[in-house]
C-alpha cells in the first residue's frame, strides 16, 4: 500500500484519516503543489516550495513549511519511486467547526503529501489538441487553491470533445489552461500572458522564459487574443506534467506541422532536467 504522509507522519494511505470537518473538504479552503521527478529526484523543489510559501501568505494559512522539505524525497523513497514520478502535497485551513469565518488561530493546518510513479502520455510530445474555453474562475487564479471545479469542467469537457487541454479565454486573452500555461510564436517572438491575478504563475512558464533570455530567444510577457491564434506560426503549454508540449490544434484549427522554435525550447528544458536531475 501507498506509504502517505500526514501531519508529520508518514504511514499507509488507508491510515491517513482527516475529519469531515477539514476546511478542505468542507469549503475547498486550501492549497497544493506538484512536483515532478525525474530518476527519482525532485526537479526544482525550491521554486514549488517557494509558490507554496506564498500561496499560504495570500490565503492567510499558517503553516510553517521548512519541516516539509524532506517530505518529497521521503515518499519517494517510501514508495520505491526511483524513475519519473508526481509528488503532491495539500495544506487546508485546517479542522474547524462549519463557518465561513476562518477558524482560529491556534487551529492546525492539515498537510497531506502523496507521490506516484508518472508516465507522460506520449501524445503530448506529438502535439496538444486544445479547445477554448471560457474563463469562468475567480479572479484570484495567481493563488493555487485546491477549489479546481471551473478547471475540472474544462478539463472533463476537452476530453469529451477528444482534446487534451482547454485554454482559459479572458475579454478575448489566452491566459492560460486548465492546467498550464499557454504560449504562442509569432513573428518568431514567444509570447505568453504577463504574470497577474488571472494566471498561475508556473514553474515551468518561469523556467522557459529564462531559457528564452539565455539563449537570445525573442519573448515578451504580453496579451495573446484567441483572435490572434490563427496568425500563430506555433504554440505550447508548460507545466510540470507536461514539461513543454506542442499545441497541434486549437478548436479543430491545426497549426503548422513544423514547430522549430517550441522543439528548441523543448530540448533546452530537456538539458536543464538532465542537469538537475541526473
Ligand atoms: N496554470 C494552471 C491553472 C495550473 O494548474 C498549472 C499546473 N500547476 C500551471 C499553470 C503550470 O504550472 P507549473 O509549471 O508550475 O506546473
Amino acid at each position: 500500500m501507498n506509504t502517505v504522509y500526514l501531519n508529520g507522519q508518514f504511514l499507509p494511505e488507508a491510515q491517513a484519516l482527516i475529519s469531515p470537518l477539514d476546511r478542505g473538504f468542507t469549503y475547498g479552503d486550501g492549497v497544493y503543489e506538484v512536483i515532478r521527478a525525474y530518476n527519482g529526484k525532485p526537479f526544482l523543489q525550491d521554486e514549488h516550495f517557494g509558490r507554496l510559501a506564498d500561496c499560504c501568505a495570500k490565503m492567510r494559512i499558517g503553516a510553517y513549511l521548512t519541516p516539509l522539505h524532506e517530505v518529497p524525497a521521503r515518499l519517494l523513497e517510501a514508495n520505491g519511486l526511483t524513475g519519473d514520478a508526481l509528488i503532491y502535497l495539500q495544506i487546508t485551513r485546517g479542522t474547524a467547526p462549519r463557518s465561513h469565518v476562518f477558524p482560529p488561530p491556534e487551529t492546525h493546518p492539515t498537510i497531506f503529501g502523496l507521490a506516484w510513479q508518472f508516465t507522460p502520455n506520449p501524445a503530448w510530445a506529438q502535439g496538444m489538441i486544445t479547445i477554448l474555453e471560457p474563463d469562468v474562475r475567480w479572479s484570484r487564479c495567481d493563488i493555487k487553491v485546491t477549489s479546481l471545479i471551473p478547471n475540472s469542467f474544462s478539463a472533463q469537457r476537452a476530453k469529451e470533445l477528444g482534446a487534451h487541454e482547454g485554454l482559459f479565454v479572458r475579454d478575448g486573452v489566452v491566459q492560460e489552461a486548465t492546467l498550464s500555461n499557454f504560449f504562442a510564436v509569432s513573428g518568431g517572438e514567444v509570447r505568453t500572458a504577463p504574470l497577474s491575478n488571472y494566471i498561475l504563475p508556473g514553474i515551468t512558464r518561469a523556467v522557459v522564459l529564462d531559457l528564452c533570455r539565455e539563449h537570445g530567444i525573442p519573448f515578451r510577457e504580453t496579451p495573446v487574443f484567441a483572435t490572434e491564434l490563427h496568425q500563430a506560426e506555433e504554440a505550447f503549454l508548460t507545466s510540470t506534467v507536461y514539461d513543454v508540449a506542442p499545441i497541434k490544434s486549437v478548436e479543430g484549427r491545426a497549426l503548422p506541422a513544423e514547430h522549430p522554435v517550441t522543439d528548441r525550447i523543448v530540448s533546452l528544458f530537456r538539458e536543464v532536467v538532465r542537469r538537475e536531475c541526473r
